[in-house]
């Protein structure tokens, strides 16, 4: 596995590939690397001929009082997890070489960046559509492997690839979960011995929400309601959202009828001071 760091590295690599007729799957992290982004790599290595992994954490998709500096970066143990996963390249650029003196120019996605997690970390999303406009023009890959863990994030780079051409096939993948339901989140490593006893209740209240949306004479404020009640004194708790959504628009539908049957169930909460996001499908009124 080749260590490249800069995108004048990454550029000239990943072309000499695609001469060769190589196809390439790309897969971006923020590091402290995890089962979930594992998967991610795993099926890109059989999907592709050459993947790529990036860990790069992203300054700029961190508001001005969250964990950009104390979030983890374990590089050792990461480089040796992309290796086994069979990355070909693993691209850990500095964050002089990705944003140099005199950046100026971002991606924004409107609407969708504004909503759910949008209104508690604004400017999150166009941090997000920035560096992942950023790295697929540097390795123009011809697949871009993401979790559905971060759905909002998968919704938003859609509709920025769909918009802007940029021609790669977005492969969703499902989220991976420890054995009591938490999904798998580099920032898990932060809760206390307490807290992380908690922390299932989220994935609890999702699919208390999936039962409570499948019951005859559902509304979204009864499905909200289901979800509400699960988290609803875990100590030290705040609750961003927790809501029934469309999966195309992001918004609470008015009634449960007419949505092709599929609904969202999104939530985010906070834990002390670690924020917990996770959403599941529901499938309604079959
Ligand atoms: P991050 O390092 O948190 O930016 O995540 C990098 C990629 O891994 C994103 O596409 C995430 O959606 C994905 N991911 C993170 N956690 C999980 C998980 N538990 N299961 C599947 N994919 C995940």
């Amino acid at each position: 596995m080749r260590l490249v760091r800069t995108p004048r590295e990454m550029s000239r690599l990943a072309q000499s590939w695609r001469r060769k007729g190589l196809s390439i799957g790309l897969v971006p992290t923020m590091g402290a690397l995890h089962q979930g982004h594992l998967s991610l790599m795993r099926r890109a290595r059989r999907e592709n001929r050459r993947v790529v992994a990036s860990v790069f954490v992203n300054k700029l998709q961190f508001g001005p009082n969250e964990d950009f500096a104390r979030y983890p970066r374990p590089f050792a143990r990461d480089r040796g997890l992309c290796a086994s996963a069979g990355a070909d390249a693993l691209y850990r650029p500095g964050a002089a070489s990705m944003y140099p003196r005199g950046f100026r120019t971002h991606a924004e996605v409107e609407g969708l960046s504004e909503l759910l997690c949008g209104r508690f970390r604004p400017g999150h999303f166009r941090g997000v559509a920035t560096i992942v406009l950023k790295l697929l023009l540097q390795v123009r890959p011809d697949r871009l492997y993401l979790g559905e863990k971060d759905f909002q994030q998968l919704m938003v780079l859609r509709r920025m690839i769909q918009d802007m051409d940029l021609g790669v096939r977005v492969v969703a993948c499902r989220t991976i979960r420890e054995p009591d339901g938490l999904a798998l989140s580099s920032r898990n490593a932060y809760l206390s011995p307490e807290e992380r006893a908690h922390a299932p209740r989220l994935f609890r209240a999702l699919l208390a929400g999936a039962a409570a949306a499948r019951r005859r004479g559902a509304t979204p404020a009864l499905v909200r309601r289901a979800m509400l009640r699960e988290i609803r004194g875990i100590p030290g708790v705040r609750i961003d959202y927790l809501l029934a959504v469309d999966p195309g628009t992001l918004l609470e539908p008015a009634a449960m009828g007419g949505l092709r049957g599929v609904l969202r169930l999104v939530g985010a909460i906070r834990i002390g001071r670690t924020r917990l996001i996770d959403n599941i499908p529901v499938y309604c009124g079959e």
